[in-house]
């Protein structure tokens, strides 16, 4: 007894020592996949310009099909945690913590992986990404859309992987831990929505993710060149112009050296319509007073106010130094706020080494209005162009960059090529821009700048394509299951409707989808056919049991007949007479009747067989059943074959004398009955009786009443047979 308590508490125990061996295992597991994810994330897959593709939280799906919610956000958790060195926020680990715990606990309620996580990120992920995007990070507001997008296309991406790899070594996994998850029961159409739409899913975003990889690839390069080569080219236009402009005064200075001073001036307009990059124009004399300028009109102005350069370098410089001098940019005083540059030159007169004057020209260098058509007809690109010390000599309007002043930018991303640059400056946007640098001959720099935004839109294009891609399939996906678990369905449906209730006489219907794979065909014909085969054994069977049941109650019956009747005179036998005695004598016992137990013998009955054979014995023997019958046809009497030929009569006992009456009278009817021995010879037999008449209640065993009876039968033959002798028990009668 006290064994089975022991074995109750050592059963426990194992459980005890098993489950927490399996929580060991678990929490090993949530570490292992979450270093595993964090080791993939690590080395985030780069698309283009600083986005990249995460895989490493495929990881944390894959604990949610194994593990309850905890130990799932674990998993995550560290798994995100390179991400929020890379990224430098913490976003990952609010924004993927929810999803490990969303997709863990609905995975516990029965939900699909890919369908609890494509859930989350349409009703808590993208909602919760653009929160906290809005209000914590003002520069990626720009990109909210596209960051919704990548990081919703990102999930399904790495759930679908998971859930890949999940088929793939799920036994290996489920050998080494009891899953906390229940097990999913699918049906059909369910199974169909998931393996389609897990497969498609994986596929559509991985080669479209490749093939916009491929493209941000090329368009990368493209960008870069596109940088190269305008940079270098605009660095040349730029370098021309200012030398083209350097030559021509070198030019003009040594054609007016050939000409009087009073044609100073007609030859000044001549040589300036030559050359439009000029503002203005003006020849200064030894004195350093101007004499002559272009447009003309200048001129009447400088006249009359008789204006001397001799403070302005370009006259110092060309004049005393004899040579060609270009100024530091400045802006233009009279002809509007334009920086420019003065370039001046020395004019001698023939066959003299000293200078007689100065030849300046007062170059435009809001050049790119003019010259810049490169960059007019490409309005991707945005071009800055800074003096030695980076003063703003030209930049695009739109950059609201203030000429002359210091052109202020920090770099971004100084890990990634090309790098990302963000002009600081009043009033301008906080776009960012990749960009080349160049430096010119006369140490100027241009700067050539596409904005990223425009990158990314090109990127979010991709990425709004893929996401309606995405959306599309999925309704095809479930369309396509539906379609397919119908096709499967209808007809299997169809053939076990029909096989369940259908008539066989008649036949089985067809199926009537045409659709219907062909091996369900052969499967509904065999399964006909075995219906069929089956109902034919069991009809077999009915028949075969029915006319057993038949025999075997016929036998039962004539068995039954059998123990209870004597099969010569048809008479009941000595076993059935007992039971039969008893219930009369208990029926009459109570009702305090009397009751007659009568003895029959036939007479020398041993001599007659010997004399005539032993069938004749028998039809006398079948004679006296028939008359005894005959003559006690009452339902209460009971006529008995004792054994020989001896026969027992029991019967209720009336006043009138009745049974003791007919027993004389069978008697008589023996007596007087001839039982045909042959044609001419009939024989006579007689018979003798031993009766006793007593109230019932003398006694419940027949053996009493027989024994009385056989006593008075013995009496009978004593008196000389073929007579009936009666024993009234009168004392017991009275009683
Ligand atoms: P008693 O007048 O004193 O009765 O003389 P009995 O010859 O009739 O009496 P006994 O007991 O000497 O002989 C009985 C005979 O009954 C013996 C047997 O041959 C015959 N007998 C018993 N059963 C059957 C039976 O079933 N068929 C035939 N044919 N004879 C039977
Ligand atoms: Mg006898
Ligand atoms: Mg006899």
């Amino acid at each position: 007894m006290a064994i089975a308590p022991i074995k109750i508490a050592l059963k426990l125990d194992e459980d005890i020592v098993e489950t927490k061996a399996n929580q060991t295992r678990a929490i090993i597991l949530a570490i292992a996949l979450g270093l595993f994810g964090a080791l993939l994330n690590s080395y985030p897959i780069e698309l283009a310009f600083s986005v990249s593709l995460v895989i490493g939280n495929l990881a944390f799906i894959l604990a949610a099909a194994y593990l309850r919610p905890a130990l799932t956000l674990l998993c995550a958790l560290i798994c995100v945690a390179p991400l929020f060195i890379i990224w430098g926020h913490p976003f990952g680990f609010i924004t993927f913590g929810c999803e490990a715990l969303f997709v863990s606990y609905m995975r516990g309620r029965g939900w699909y992986l890919p369908t609890a996580d494509f859930l989350y990120w349409l009703i808590i992920g993208m909602p919760l990404t653009a929160v906290l995007i809005w209000f914590n990070t003002a520069e990626s507001q720009g990109y909210l859309l596209f960051s919704l997008f990548k990081q919703s296309i990102n999930a399904v991406f790495y759930t679908a992987l998971a859930v890949i790899l999940i088929f793939v070594f799920s036994d290996k996994l489920n050998g080494w831990v009891k899953t906390q998850q229940p097990r999913l029961v699918k049906n059909l159409k369910q199974y169909l929505h998931y393996i389609l739409w897990i497969m498609s899913a994986f596929f559509v975003i991985g080669v479209c993710l490749f093939l916009s990889r491929n493209l941000n690839d090329i368009q990368q390069k493209q960008i870069e060149d596109k940088l190269d080569i305008s940079s270098q080219y605009l660095g040349r236009i730029v370098d021309n112009y200012v030398d083209d402009h350097k030559k021509a005064v070198a030019q003009i200075a040594n054609e007016l050296s050939a000409i009087e001073p009073s044609s100073y001036n007609d030859a000044l307009v001549r040589v300036h319509q030559l050359y439009p990059g000029f503002i203005t124009m003006l020849i200064a004399n030894k004195e350093a007073n101007i004499v002559a300028s272009s447009p003309f009109s200048l001129m009447k102005n400088i006249t009359k106010n008789a204006v001397s350069v001799e403070d302005r370098a370009y006259f110092t410089e060309a004049f005393f130094n004899q040579s060609i001098y270009v100024s530091p940019v400045f802006l233009g005083r009279g002809f509007g706020a334009d920086p420019i540059i003065a370039i001046s030159a020395p004019i001698y007169l023939k066959n003299n080494d000293k200078p007689t004057g100065v030849v300046e020209g007062s170059l435009n260098l809001n050049l790119f209005e003019n010259v810049n058509s490169f960059s007019a007809n490409d309005r991707e690109i945005e071009v800055v162009l800074t003096d030695e010390n980076d003063n703003v000599i030209y930049a695009e309007s739109t950059l609201a960059v203030t000429k002359l002043s210091k052109f202020n930018y920090v770099l971004e991303h100084v890990d990634i090529t090309p790098q990302l640059m963000r002009i600081e400056s009043q009033g301008s946007s906080r776009e960012r821009y990749l960009y080349r640098k160049i430096e010119l001959k006369n140490g100027w720099k241009i700067f050539v700048l596409i904005e990223h935004s425009q990158i990314l839109k090109l990127i979010e294009q991709q990425y709004l394509t893929i996401f309606l891609s995405l959306f599309l399939i999925f309704i095809l996906v479930v369309l396509l299951a539906n379609q397919i678990a119908n096709t499967l369905n209808k007809p299997l449906a169809f053939a076990l409707k029909e096989l369940a209730h259908g008539d066989v006489k008649e036949g089985y219907k067809a199926i009537p989808y045409d659709d219907a794979p062909s091996e369900f065909l052969t499967l509904y014909n065999e399964l006909q056919q075995s219906k069929e085969r089956l109902l034919k054994h069991q009809f077999i069977l009915e028949e075969k049991v029915e006319k057993r049941t038949k025999e075997l109650n016929k036998a039962n019956k004539a068995l039954k007949a059998l123990a209870s009747k004597d099969s010569l005179t048809g008479l009941y036998n000595r076993r059935y007479l007992a039971n039969k005695f008893s219930e009369l004598q208990s029926i009459l016992s109570r009702n305090n009747a009397a009751m007659v137990v009568a003895m029959l013998d036939l007479d020398h009955f041993k001599k007659l067989n010997d004399e005539h054979g032993h069938l004749m014995g028998d039809n006398c023997l079948k004679f006296v059943g028939e008359a005894m019958q005959r003559k006690f046809d009452r339902r209460s009497d009971i006529v008995a074959r004792f054994g020989g030929e001896e026969f027992i009569v029991v019967a209720q006992y009336d006043e009138q004398n009745g049974v003791l009456k007919k027993l004389e009278e069978l008697r008589e009817e023996i007596v007087q009955h001839c039982f045909p021995y042959d044609a001419h010879h009939f024989i006579g037999v007689t018979i003798s009786i031993g009766a006793v008449t007593a109230n019932a209640k003398f006694s419940g065993n027949i053996d009493d009443w027989i024994r009385l009876a056989d006593e008075q039968l013995y009496e009978a033959k004593n008196n000389g047979r073929n007579q009936l002798s009666t024993n009234h028990l009168a004392s017991v009668s009275k009683s």
